[in-house]
């Protein structure tokens, strides 16, 4: 599609032909309030806007005074259009790398190529003039190219057909000037080796268009929430653009290698993309913008480090990196810092791995869907057992789904999709509502009653959206191994265990669990499935009869929703908690997990709530700085294991038919007791309540030792381990 038609066709959309000149700022506010313009036939115009864009390309003549960077620029393009190239594939763009400078071949005509070749600054400001880069290019870069490719780019080079651009780096910064907002090559750049300009450029151009639009801002007049929007955008446009940032500017600097590392790197690179699939195309899916995740980007960028390494071992370097390897085990200083760091980076990556959200919604900002995972994060280190019930439930509700659809003859609706569903994957859109999230619960019901018809979405396609982060699962699991094979050597060699390594991998044993259940989550899902209707949601509601006369709380399908919640409530105060602003609700909570577990689930948790607890009490002997403070740890780990056995045990008796006590799970969900009378209300209650009272005081107490232990930690605990005893031994 051809963009500036296509704007053309608008009929807000009017184009003026013109060169701005400078912007037209008003004295009294600073703000921006237009543009000066001229053309060589006629005299300066004023443009008046409430908000001007700015994207005059990257030596964009109005930036200067609104950033405070400026372009950095270390090389430059020279490109000359090749007539009749014979390239090995014409379809194909052509990177290459040897001995001169990286140089891109790509096919743009039929009978027209382009070549493109980075010159480094200090070349050409060497260079008297482009005749000399010319002679440059010829000796220094044609040798390089393929031999088929050689005689075009010399006919050429003898047309004069020279052409030069800066290649220039330039961070984005927040607009802070009313009135105003950059974009394009003016707002942000990267080196072009990697063609991510126009990728970025329209990227920024479609949340830019979501964040202002006039649902969100009435008036661009409204500078206040336009600035405020324009912060969001610096953030949130980071998701896209610092992936292909990154690359652009380090596959450059692997492809003008001069040192020996980089150029084992560069040979390690080449390599791995030569091995195809994945190690090809998930880099190019990040390089053509289609794939933001900068964890993968990471992830590659390690996979290649290692890569390289291995393919260094096999050129015959593996004696020595084997007695390289052993000797860095070996010299490894294990210092507080140390200890404290590793441990930090697992419970981090396990947390961080492990979390499976609902689908957020598309205005949720940047830093709320940042707050909601640091709050849970946040609970999953005080409490991981807390954050393994969420996922036993998941399930739970996820298998009984699919139970429930297949019996309705719906074969292919898999756990995958029931996951899915109850976690906002799906939005009902009909003509009489907003469009509101619906769970597996409501899907059945609409698709036995024949509101519905199959929903046409395969496991595979549900899966596709998932960005579950391979990278810091498989870190989390490498990262949590290591620190288990070292306790574990540890206690082999009877060298002390800090508290704080104790207590991190009694967490990931728990996490482990956790991970189990949620394996059919999709994760990190940005996007639900939209279900339109003709229908309105008053006659599902009409049909439904006396099931469903009652107002609803979260949405128009309670009625279907909530009933196997068997009487449970969210807690009045916590119904408009984070965001839940209006009904029906437009997310589905993370901790709306219907319905709440059987026995053996509850028994499950339980088990291991108890495992968990206990490792901290096995630790009974671990040495700390003073008498007292042994004490307190061993207490409160006792404390610990009491509560998880007889508080964990409520959930379990919650679950059988005759417990008719009010109890509430977390504090955040209720269900009053059939039989209101003073001892059911309160019984349970109190012990629950109590019970996670006297938690929080043991944990705080736990964390507060872990911490005060490296005071004075005993000799053994900075010992080394000694590996020589565990690796076989190679001469
Ligand atoms: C060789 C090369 C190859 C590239 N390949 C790719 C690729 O494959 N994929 C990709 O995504 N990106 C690629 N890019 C990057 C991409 O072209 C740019 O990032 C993108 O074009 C930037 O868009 P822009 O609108 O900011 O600037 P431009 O596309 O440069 O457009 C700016 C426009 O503003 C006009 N203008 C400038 N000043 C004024 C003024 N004062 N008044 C009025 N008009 C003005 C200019 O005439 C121009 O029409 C490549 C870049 C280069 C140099």
């Amino acid at each position: 599609m051809k963009l500036r038609e296509a704007a053309q066709r608008d009929e807000r959309v009017q184009i003026v032909q013109t060169t701005a000149k400078r912007l037209v700022k008003c004295e009294k506010s600073g703000r921006v309030i237009g543009v000066v313009c001229s053309t060589r036939r006629s005299k300066e115009q004023k443009y008046f806007a409430d908000l001007t864009i700015v994207a005059d390309r990257q030596a964009s003549n109005l930036r200067s005074q609104y950033t405070k960077h400026t372009p950095v620029t270390k090389s430059r393009f020279w490109g000359l259009e090749l007539i009749d190239a014979e390239l090995p594939n014409q379809h194909l763009a052509y990177g290459v790398i040897g001995s001169g400078p990286p140089v891109l071949i790509y096919q743009i005509g039929l009978r027209e190529t382009r070549i493109l070749i980075d010159i480094p600054n200090t070349v050409h400001q060497a260079a008297s003039n482009s005749g000399s880069i010319a002679d440059y290019v010829q000796t220094k870069v044609v040798p390089d190219l393929p031999t088929s490719v050689r005689p075009s780019v010399t006919a050429a080079l003898k047309k004069g057909m020279l052409r030069s651009m800066p290649n220039s780096w330039l961070p984005s910064s927040t607009n802070t000037t009313p009135g105003i907002e950059f974009l394009g090559d003016a707002f942000n750049m990267r080196h072009p080796l990697t063609g991510g300009g126009m990728t970025v450029a329209l990227n920024d151009v479609v949340l830019l268009n979501q964040l202002l639009a006039p649902e969100i801002i009435s008036s661009f007049g409204d500078t206040r929430s336009v600035l405020k929007q324009m912060r969001r955008f610096h953030w949130q446009r980071k998701e896209y653009s610092t992936s292909l940032n990154i690359l652009a500017q380090a596959l450059y600097s692997l492809f003008i290698a001069d040192d020996l590392q980089l150029q084992v790197l560069q040979r390690g690179f080449n390599r791995y993309i030569q091995r195809g699939g994945n190690c090809v195309e998930e880099p190019a899916g990040i390089m053509g913008g289609v794939i933001h995740s900068p964890w993968l980007l990471f992830y590659h960028f390690f996979a290649v480090a290692l890569y390289s390494l291995s393919t260094l071992m096999r050129e015959g370097y593996a004696s020595s990196l084997w007695h390289m390897t052993g000797a860095i085990f070996q010299c490894l200083h294990r210092g507080t810092v140390d200890i404290i760091w590793s441990c930090f980076l697992v419970l981090f990556v396990s947390v961080w791995a492990v979390l499976h959200h609902n689908v957020p919604i598309r205005s949720d900002h940047y830093w709320s869907t940042l707050g909601r995972k640091v709050r849970w994060a946040t609970l999953a280190i005080c409490a991981p057992e807390l954050l393994t019930l969420f996922a036993v439930m998941q399930w739970n509700a996820a298998n009984i789904s699919v139970t429930e659809m297949q019996d309705l003859g719906e074969k292919d609706w898999s756990v995958v999709h029931a996951f899915y569903a109850n976690a906002r994957g799906f939005m009902l859109d009909a003509p009489d509502y907003p469009t509101f999230p619906i769970n597996a619960k409501s899907i059945h019901y609409l698709r036995s009653t024949g509101w519905i018809k199959p929903l046409n979405i395969t496991r595979d396609s549900i899966w596709d959206r998932s960005k579950a982060d391979v990278f810091a699962k498989g870190f989390a699991l490498i990262q949590t191994t290591w620190l288990c094979i070292q306790c574990i050597c540890r206690v082999i060699q009877r060298l002390s265990i800090t508290p704080l390594e104790l207590f991190t991998v009694a967490f990931v044993l728990s996490t482990l669990a956790t991970s189990f259940f949620w394996v059919n989550k999709p994760q990190n899902v940005t996007e639900p499935n939209v279900i339109t209707t003709e229908w309105l949601i008053a006659d599902v509601l009409k049909a439904a009869g006396d099931a469903a006369k009652e107002p609803y709380i979260d949405t128009p399908m309670d009625f279907v929703e909530k009933p196997v919640w068997q009487g449970w409530k969210r807690r009045p105060s916590l119904l408009h908690f984070s965001g839940l602003t209006s009904r029906p609700l437009k997310r589905i909570p993370n901790d709306y997990s219907p319905p709440p577990p059987t026995g053996k689930e509850a028994l499950f948790v339980w088990v291991i709530s108890v495992v968990h607890a206990g490792i901290h009490v096995i630790s009974w002997r671990l040495s700390f700085p003073t008498d007292t403070e042994a004490w307190i740890w061993r207490i409160s780990s006792v404390t610990l294991l009491l509560v998880m056995i007889i508080g964990g045990a409520v959930p379990v008796l919650s679950t059988r038919e005759w417990f008719d006590f009010r109890f509430n799970l977390l504090c955040i969900w209720i269900r009053p007791a059939r039989k209101n009378t003073l001892v059911r209300r309160h019984v349970f209650d109190f012990v629950v309540d109590f019970d996670y009272f006297v938690y929080i005081v043991a944990r705080l107490l736990i964390f507060t030792e872990i911490f005060l232990s490296f005071r004075s930690l005993p000799e053994t605990a900075y010992a080394n381990i000694n590996w020589t005893e565990f690796l076989p031994h190679i001469d």
